[in-house]
């Protein structure tokens, strides 16, 4: 079907939602502050307004993709929001989230807070996860549309706070391991080996990673920390040859030192018997 769709915000990320949109014959009316980031979809069929009033009546969906809730505030001021489904896609905490919502709500909108976990190029393909919270009724609404922008649409609840949550907690699990991969790179380099190798074999081994963070999320939801198959003392070990190899390498640390930092602190708690996830005690 062919609904009429505002996409306010057309940078790197919000231009690839209105062009998909467009592509799948949607009624897509586009607003951004530049102009000039409008015209090659005017080209494919968007209708531009340079009037946010304007853009947001042109349709009862509307989605925002902007830098920040910030900005989206000083866009939506004075707009008429009455009656429309208000759909968030900046990313944002869920501070921001809550705040965003009793606004919309208080103007007579239907508002689901969006986190899309994803870069432009991957928008579009069926595995492409974003999360939603807020109202279901907005979610229920919209999925036929949201779909067209991602193919896992993640609905974790009625707290506007939620998907940003998530999306937080996400990214935070992604980017640790990426530190820890940068860390892996200097000590490929440093022995002359090959970095995208590296990069090959830890996708070919992401499943077990998966499933070391499924079974210690278990540990931790059930403040199960004793009986380790393989205790916080030798993963703390590991830790020390990475600073021992990073001395004989001759590269700096700074990943491994904030590990063992923690790691220390474990210790001199007297969890060094238990379960990694023993570490949560610490960190609260
Ligand atoms: P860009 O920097 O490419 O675009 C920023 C957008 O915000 C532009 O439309 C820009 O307008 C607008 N903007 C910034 N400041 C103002 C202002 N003061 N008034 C009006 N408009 C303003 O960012 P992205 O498109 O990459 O990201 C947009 C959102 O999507 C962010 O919240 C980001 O976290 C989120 N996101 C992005 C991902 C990515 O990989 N790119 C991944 C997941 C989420 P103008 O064109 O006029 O400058």
């Amino acid at each position: 079907t062919r609904e009429k769709v505002s996409v306010i915000g057309l940078g790197a990320m919000g231009s690839v939602l209105a062009h998909l949109l467009v592509k799948e014959k949607q009624e897509v009316t586009v607003w951004n502050r530049t102009a000039a980031k409008a015209e090659q979809l005017v080209k494919e069929g968007a209708k531009y307004t340079g009037d946010i009033h304007a853009a947001v009546s042109a349709s009862s969906l509307v989605i925002i993709c902007v830098l920040d809730y910030a900005v989206t505030n000083e866009i939506f001021g004075e707009v008429d929001v009455q009656g429309k489904t208000i759909i968030q896609l900046s990313t944002g905490t869920p501070q921001d989230a809550r705040e965003m919502a009793a606004m919309m709500k208080s103007r007579g909108a239907l508002y689901l807070d969006g986190a899309i976990l994803a870069t432009p190029s991957q928008m579009g393909q069926p595995s492409t996860p974003i999360f939603f919270s807020g109202s279901q009724t907005a979610f229920e609404r919209s999925e036929a549309v949201l779909k067209i922008l991602a193919g896992m649409l993640l609905y974790v609840g009625e707290a506007p706070g939620a998907a940003a949550a998530w999306d937080l907690a996400a990214l935070s699990s992604m980017f640790g391991m990426m530190f820890g991969f940068f860390h892996g790179v200097r000590i490929i380099e440093s022995e002359g080996l090959d970095v995208a190798a590296l990069g090959n074999m830890i996708a070919d081994i992401s499943p077990v990673l998966g499933q070391m963070v499924k079974s210690t999320a278990d540990d931790i939801q059930q403040a199960h920390y004793t009986s380790p198959q393989s205790s916080l003392e030798i993963c703390a070990l590991s830790f020390e040859l990475m600073m021992r190899q990073a001395a004989e390498g001759n590269i700096k640390a700074p990943f491994p030192v904030f590990a063992l930092g923690l790691f220390n602190k474990a210790r001199a708690a007297g969890y060094g018997d238990e379960r990694l996830a023993a570490m949560m005690k610490v960190l609260r």
